[in-house]
């Protein structure tokens, strides 16, 4: 029996995730973060922060130094907000709600589109996050991720003739893209106005969004320019 599992065997792997996906070659695709982009992920771990002796001090655009601890009102340590992020999503991938406008715009935009959604939480809540999306009618493939989404996205986008779309909140992300795939068209989307009204504009985006209807509108608008027929 072999001692360890042939790093392309693993069904984790990018590479098994990627051979798994099929995108033709001549249609549009859209490559979507969840957490903050699809989901309401601040407004319940904050609940889930409160509920657990912390909380958000909504200082700035990251959970590194903006948890505090109730009872002493210093910043937690960088190893029990990774602790505390980990119970998260194992305790609340499956239930966790949307963000309005997300489902019927990506329903919409699936008429036109591959969708692909490319999350970087830990592999083990794959599943419960394919099950959140198919809940709520958008069951479209899910890729978990580490780091960098710069590989994945260049992978899937070159996979395509047709133009590609990719929304995250993190600005790090549209860096790293931009640095792989350029030619992506970036949309930078923060769900939690509170969140949102901390941060500009990312640098590598093309594009700021507000909500679900902006965001569908402007893929449609360029689809139309670049001669992709429209349905009302
Ligand atoms: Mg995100």
């Amino acid at each position: 029996m072999a001692a360890h599992m042939d790093e392309k065997n693993d069904p984790d792997h990018l590479d098994s995730q990627l051979a798994g996906i099929v995108v033709a070659q001549d249609r549009p695709l859209l490559i979507t973060d969840a957490d903050e982009v699809l989901f309401a992920f601040f407004q319940e771990f904050e609940r889930y922060l409160n509920a657990n002796g912390t909380y958000f001090n909504w200082a700035s655009f990251r959970l590194n130094g903006n948890i505090i601890d109730q009872d002493t009102d210093e910043a937690v340590e960088n190893h029990i907000v990774r602790e505390l992020l980990g119970s998260f999503f194992v305790q609340h991938t499956r239930s966790i709600p949307m963000i309005a406008g997300a489902a019927l715009s990506l329903q919409r935009l699936s008429r036109h589109m591959e969708i692909v959604v490319l999350t970087n939480i830990p592999h083990a809540q794959r599943a419960d996050r394919a099950h959140a999306l198919a809940a709520h009618g958008v069951g479209f493939p899910v890729i978990t991720n580490e780091g960098s989404k710069a590989e994945a996205v260049s992978e899937l986008a070159g996979r395509t003739t047709a133009p590609v779309f990719f929304i995250d909140d993190s600005p790090g992300h549209h860096t790293d893209v931009a640095g792989a795939a350029d030619h992506v068209m970036r949309i930078h989307f923060i769900g939690d106005p509170r969140l949102s009204d901390l941060l500009g504009p990312a640098e590598d985006s093309h594009h700021r969004a507000f909500d679900w209807d902006e965001i569908s509108t402007f893929i449609e608008t360029h689809l139309e320019r670049a001669g992709h027929e429209i349905r009302p």
